[in-house]
């Protein structure tokens, strides 16, 4: 690579780093034929190539950092100092299929600051999408960014050669859109998701080929007032009116030169964690997004326990359940009890009665489950009355991890 191109490649891919929303679990399997390129796992590839040389599977680069919009909370706003770069389409072509052949990437998110007008980034973003799939026979994942205020059509095309789709939503209100980002239009946002909604579900119907991995948006948590309850809700409306995969939640990090009306701090890491969890009870729990919100103390969810329990230290009247005889959705309820563990549960429940032990071979969260449920050998009437039982469960403060 020569050295133009590498430092265009350190400024584009740092410069995607604040971008969560790529995860690429969810596409289909795909193997390259013969002269083709490429292929996909079904599950779990991705996060992001760094500039520091470490290998890694998604190659994630914007295709430039220029950008027409002033959102006060991006690195690459108009008005921010960052250092800019653009790729050309071909430019991102011939990076991703070198990439590929020295085995360093299985794909790439493509995402990009706003040049010319909304319909002319669009427009870059599919001809580099394009040019993958039909003069390389790209096979790999392609994760690309749209551009919610480009045309219709140009959103459409887009799904014709990517995997997966998103349109990130950034602030979950209308308010805070008007107050951080006042080019972005909610309302035009909904529009394209709700586009792209129905043309997947399209897609899928007539069995043919578009963005087979669904789409995506991500919600960036604590750059403005907005609760964990109203990020719930909203991200509970959501996946009912647009079918969405994932909502990846980003903790705001501050960035450089960052403007006045941002908060000084980010948020705890530990905040988008639990809003993951929620995320989780909404999605596989069947907990409806006003259970969520009353698991919250004035609309925050608890840092030290994760959602599940703390919604059952609220209900305590509703256990312990019994893991012979609840009905599965009881069992979900359970705190420490994932839906693996359930499962397994109702499956050993039919050849024998569990005991304690049973139980504790089946999941690694007995240490939670255990006051709420009621085995063959274990009956904790008392354990739920407890007024200490949340201090007994909650997570000892941790370090978090940098890096995963
Ligand atoms: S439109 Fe996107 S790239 Fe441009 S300033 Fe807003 S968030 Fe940043």
């Amino acid at each position: 690579m020569d050295d133009r191109l590498a430092k265009k490649l350190t400024i584009l891919a740092d410069a995607a780093k604040y971008d969560a929303s790529c995860a690429s679990s969810g596409a289909p399997k795909r193997r390259a034929a013969a002269g083709e390129l490429g292929s996909t796992t079904g599950a779990g590839i991705c996060h992001a190539y760094t500039p520091d040389g470490r290998c890694v599977s998604l190659l994630k680069i914007l295709l430039t950092n220029y950008c027409l919009f002033d959102c006060a909370y991006c690195v690459n706003r108009r008005s921010s100092n960052v250092r800019r770069a653009a790729f050309t389409v071909e430019e991102v072509i011939t990076l991703t299929v070198e990439f590929y052949k020295r085995n360093m990437i299985e794909g790439l998110f493509l995402s990009s600051g706003i040049v010319r007008s909304p319909d002319h980034t669009m427009e870059q973003l599919i001809r580099a999408a394009k040019g993958l799939r039909q003069r390389h026979g790209f096979r790999g994942y392609i994760h690309l960014k749209t551009i919610p205020e480009a045309s219709p059509w140009l959103i459409e095309q887009a799904g014709l050669y990517a995997d997966r789709l998103s349109i990130n939503l950034e602030l979950p209100t209308e308010a805070s859109l008007e107050r951080l980002a006042p080019e972005k239009d909610g309302a035009a946002i909904e529009a394209a998701m709700g586009q792209m909604r129905e043309r997947i579900a399209q897609g899928r119907a007539e069995k043919r080929r578009y963005a087979p991995a669904g789409q995506s948006t991500q919600v960036i948590v604590g750059a403005d007032s907005s609760t964990d309850a109203a990020l719930i809700r909203r991200s509970a409306a959501l996946y009912a009116s647009h079918d969405l995969r994932r909502i990846y939640y980003s903790a705001f990090s501050p960035i450089p030169d960052a403007s006045a009306i941002l908060p000084p701090q980010a948020p705890p890491l530990a905040r988008e964690h639990r809003l993951y969890q929620a995320d989780w009870l909404l999605r596989y729990y069947a907990f409806a997004p006003e259970e969520v919100a009353d698991a919250t103390e004035a609309g925050m969810l608890a840092l030290d326990i994760d959602p599940k329990l703390a919604w059952a230290l609220k209900h305590r009247e509703r256990f312990p359940v019994d893991v012979n005889r609840a009905d599965r959705d009881l069992l979900l309820r359970v705190p420490g009890l994932g839906v693996r563990a359930v499962d397994r549960i109702v499956a050993a429940r039919r050849h024998t009665r569990l005991r304690l032990a049973d139980v504790a071979r089946l999941t690694s969260g007995l240490k939670r489950a255990r006051p709420f449920l009621i085995a063959a050998d274990h009956a904790p009437t008392r354990l739920t009355d407890r007024s200490d039982l949340r201090a007994r469960l909650a997570e000892p403060p941790r370090q978090l991890s940098l890096f995963g």
